[in-house]
């Protein structure tokens, strides 16, 4: 991190017409969400150059119309779907997107009408019973369906996330091989599913997950079609700087090669978080500082619930009309509701003269930042901006876009 920061003016600003700086120069009294296509067009582009499968798009992480219609230009043909409002949402947004409903526990009606309605035959499940529930949510008149790709979901380690994915789901043990089996028999492709965790900070977490698969495939001897990897590639945040993506994808590509499965077999991924992280971030105001803490008009109830409930730490940089020729130090931040819950422990580092009145950028905010807000207490109501300078940070083409400093000069 910088101890001491450079300002970074406009006329150095990397790309920009139009920037974070720009906006904040209007002195917007509310919280503003800046929007950065270029950033998820990056990230898209990445994935599907270099993911040596196919690409599916988690929309839990950002469920916004705008963001889905940019994935599906650049490219992005297959999403991740987990409620039947999600179904519905993509499905409205995007008719011809093939929708995969990866909750492994849904309703009967959900699946019904997923099948009927929006033509979804891709499920995850990981029981018996679920089992059941697909084959006959999907049966026309006691005909059961014969075009359904089923995933089962293998619990997994967490040990490399930062945000665990492995007690809620995943088969149990002594009933895996008569649910492969099971769903073998009921589906015309069979996948193998799992999540390592949010942000995992190792591709190892990749590797041993195949162990599990491999284990799984040879102990049911099923043949098997699909190999889903899930979720869980990394975003890049201030103390949590991952390997490059390029590591996990060529350990993937090297353990599913080496599995036990048909030459035919496909290999998938459902990034949420890498896809959609660099696409959004707040611009925020300072309303009241108190010693090192900040009030903003922004906090848990509203984008930064990681950063109250985690201690997710997001990059920030303070953006004001006179240069700050002081050293930075550590703040913490409260939100604008009357909740003494709604408090983001950081550290954010900032100038030291940062004051009420001042805007701050927070960054990284479009993977589960932007998507969780609600209207507590009269706050939220929120106005987007698209902007086009850098993401305060950025995995991809480093070497095209500086990581920004903690001052933005207007
Ligand atoms: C949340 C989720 C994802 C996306 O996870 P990220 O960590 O955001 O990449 C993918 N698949 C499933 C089944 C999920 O629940």
């Amino acid at each position: 991190m910088h101890k001491h920061h450079r300002a970074l003016g406009l006329a150095t600003a990397p790309t920009g017409t139009r920037s974070g700086a720009d906006i904040a120069k209007t002195r917007p009294v509310q919280p503003v969400t800046l929007l950065r296509p270029h950033a998820a067009r990056r990230a898209a582009r990445f994935f599907l150059d270099r993911f040596p499968g196919r690409s599916l798009y988690a929309v839990k992480a950002n469920p916004s119309p705008d963001l889905l219609k940019i994935l599906w230009d650049e490219g992005v043909t297959h999403y991740d779907v987990a409620s039947i409002g999600e179904v519905r949402l993509v499905r409205e947004t995007l008719p011809e997107a093939m929708l995969c409903f990866m909750h492994p526990v849904k309703a009967e009606e959900a699946i019904a009408e997923a099948y009927f309605d929006h033509g979804v035959k891709t499920f995850s499940l990981d029981t018996l019973e679920e089992l059941d529930k697909i084959v006959r949510a999907t049966a026309t008149g006691g005909e059961a369906a014969t075009d359904l790709n089923l995933l089962v979901r293998l619990q997994v380690s967490s040990k490399h996330a930062k945000y665990s994915l492995a007690s809620k789901f995943g088969a149990d043990a002594s009933e895996l091989k008569a649910l492969l089996f099971g769903a073998r028999q009921a589906s015309d492709a069979l996948g193998i599913c799992f999540h390592v965790g949010s942000q995992a900070m190792s591709p190892a977490a990749f590797a041993d997950a195949m162990e599990r698969v491999r284990d799984a495939i040879v102990e049911a001897s099923v043949t098997v079609d699909i190999i889903d990897v899930g979720g869980g590639f990394p975003s890049t945040y201030p103390g949590m700087e991952p390997p490059p993506l390029e590591a996990y994808f060529q350990l993937i590509h090297a353990a599913f090669e080496a599995l036990p499965i048909s030459y035919s077999a496909e290999l998938w991924c459902e990034p949420g978080r890498a896809l959609c992280a660099e696409y959004a971030s707040l611009l925020v105001r300072v309303e009241k500082r108190r010693g090192d803490e900040l009030y903003i008009n922004d906090g848990a109830y509203g984008a930064l619930f990681d950063a109250a409930h985690v201690g997710w730490r997001f990059p920030v940089a303070l953006v004001r009309e006179q240069e700050s020729v002081t050293k930075c130090m550590d703040f913490s931040f409260y939100g604008p509701t009357c909740d003494d819950l709604d408090h983001m422990a950081g550290p954010f580092e900032l100038p030291a003269d940062t004051k009420a009145g001042d805007y701050v950028e927070i960054g990284m905010l479009g993977a589960y930042g932007c998507a969780m807000r609600t209207t507590f207490n009269g706050f939220g109501v929120d106005s987007v901006e698209i902007v086009d300078d850098e993401p305060m940070a950025t995995l991809y083409g480093a070497a095209s876009a500086p990581t920004r400093s903690n001052v933005v000069t207007l």
